[in-house]
């Protein structure tokens, strides 16, 4: 078979129109060679690096339109060459998908704070694989920094809306604040009262049973997607909201 390696001389063979280019780095070849057979076409172009040698070398020629970053890699770890490709000015609007073992799914947290976009656990099937990726550039192509997102949930400050895997949601603007809180400030737990602080103002004289009235919103427009596991309840103090939510 043929893989398009990295480091291979055919490097700076013309992609056609529109083809994206992505970049696999991954040191187990059955994974390397399960991802290029079955999204390298007419609409990807997969290159293959097996390690962060090899990775760091073609990104030092070449703008990849994606990452797929395998965390375990023989010579340095995924998550540090995220790191590196997130401090890298010319690299950073990159997007990046970690591709991690079940026994790691404990660092996810850590991948998406070095700057990783998503998230896949092996065993994946190249068809969710296929769906994230379409999701992140899509994400990407919409071509400005006024998007939150997190997974398939986006959020849309200049419009106001919120897109879930590019269905929009009909979001209330107290739902709309809120989510938008909780996607800056993830991980974190936070009270009522210091939510109706920070979402609804510090001198609005609203109820505590207000936050979880909108919370019950919330999670009803997220759930037909699952997303509402991302706000969690954590009893008897308030919400918190989770970037993993697999
Ligand atoms: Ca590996």
């Amino acid at each position: 078979m043929h893989l398009n390696l990295a480091n291979s001389t055919n490097k700076g063979y013309p992609a056609a129109m529109g083809k994206r280019k992505i970049l696999l780095v991954e040191d187990e070849k059955p994974i390397r060679e399960m991802i290029f057979f079955a999204l390298d076409g007419d609409e990807y172009e997969i290159i293959a690096a097996v390690d962060g040698r090899e990775a760091s070398e073609y990104l030092n020629a070449n703008m990849p339109d994606l990452i797929l970053m395998d965390w375990m890699l023989p010579d340095v770890s995924g998550l540090e060459l995220v790191r590196r490709i997130k401090r890298d000015e010319l690299l950073s609007n990159i997007p990046v998908i970690m591709l991690t073992a079940k026994t790691e799914e404990h660092n996810k947290i850590d991948g998406l704070d070095a700057g990783a976009d998503d998230y896949m656990t092996k065993p994946f099937s190249v068809k969710e694989l296929s769906a994230r990726i379409r999701a992140v550039l899509r994400r990407l192509s919409s071509g400005d920094n006024n998007h939150l997102s997190n997974g398939i949930l986006v959020l849309d400050l200049d419009k106001h809306t919120v897109l879930i895997d590019g269905d929009e949601l009909d979001v209330g603007p107290t739902e709309f604040k809120l989510l938008e809180f909780f996607m800056t400030h993830p991980e974190k737990v936070y009270s009522r009262a210091q939510l109706l602080d920070f979402v609804w103002g510090r001198n609005k004289f609203v109820e505590e049973r207000t936050v979880d009235v909108h919370i019950l919103r919330l999670r009803k427009l997220l759930k037909p997607h699952g997303c509402d596991k991302m706000i969690q309840t954590i009893r008897g103090y308030g919400y918190l909201f989770l970037t993993n939510k697999e």
